[in-house]
């Protein structure tokens, strides 16, 4: 059976003292639940949310990284430094950074083929614009999305990944997809590993949803059959409305 996991994305916000806060408040609203939490943090707090996470079940995670090992790439940090720190997650290709930081099919490939070598475990975002959806290519971009992403994967990696469906118009937008919506774009993209990888493999394959995912409307997203789970952004900046999207059954 599928784990459920429920990571936040902090995106550009939270101090290193407001990072520390939160998790002081976070850890008791959640030290019951079986599902996965996550918080990807920005750089500058990781070292401090690593700390205040130990002996605790929540898991931290980075938002990017480079694909190259080291080297003349000023500002970048590496899947290596970031192993390096105890970091055990890291966002790739969410669609803010395909918008504005320029990244394709083809450094997301990369960053997810470096991610696995120094064992972290890659959520990789995929989803469609408005635009797309309106046009009907909404199954057609994210299994090409995601056939790219894991173009050179080995059967044996691909467990490892974890990939977020994420509707570019439903991010921030408090827009959600519909339940409905977001299995069938799911079951799209579990089909396509299928295609590659085999029904075996598919069935195991963790798959997110994530767009204006909030305590109202995370248990019907989650309890759909191919939904393991959210990525959430806006809401993972409260730590009672997380709390309360990590325990959605209760
Ligand atoms: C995200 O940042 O991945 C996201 C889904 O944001 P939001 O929940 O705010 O739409």
């Amino acid at each position: 059976m599928r784990k459920k996991i429920i990571a936040g994305n902090w995106k550009m916000n939270m101090l290193p003292n407001e990072a520390i806060e939160f998790i002081q408040k976070l850890e008791p609203l959640v030290t019951d639940t079986n599902n996965e939490v996550i918080l990807c943090v920005p750089y500058t707090d990781l070292f401090y949310a690593l700390l205040t996470a130990q002996q605790t079940n929540i898991k931290i995670g980075a938002q990017n990284m480079h694909f190259e090992e080291k080297g003349a790439y000023t500002g970048e940090v590496s899947a290596e430094m970031l192993k390096s720190i105890n970091v055990e997650y890291v966002i790739i290709g969410h669609s803010e950074r395909r918008a504005y930081f320029a990244e394709t099919d083809e450094t997301v490939n990369k960053k997810l083929k470096s991610a696995l070598k120094h064992e972290l475990k890659p959520i990789v975002c995929v989803g469609e614009t408005l635009e797309s959806r309106e046009a009907g290519k909404t199954q057609k971009i994210i299994t090409t999305q995601t056939r790219l992403a894991l173009e050179g994967i080995n059967s044996e990696d691909v467990e490892k990944v974890i990939i977020a469906y994420e509707p570019i118009w439903a991010i921030g937008t408090g827009k959600t997809a519909t339940a409905e919506d977001a299995e069938e774009s799911i079951q799209a993209i579990r089909e396509e590993i299928k295609k590659i990888y085999g029904q075996e493999i598919s069935k195991r394959v963790i798959i997110l949803y994530g767009g204006s995912v909030k305590s109202s409307n995370c248990k019907e997203l989650f309890t759909m059959p191919d939904i393991d789970g959210g990525l959430v952004g806006g809401a993972s900046l409260e730590p009672i409305e997380f709390s309360k999207i990590v325990n959605y059954e209760k």
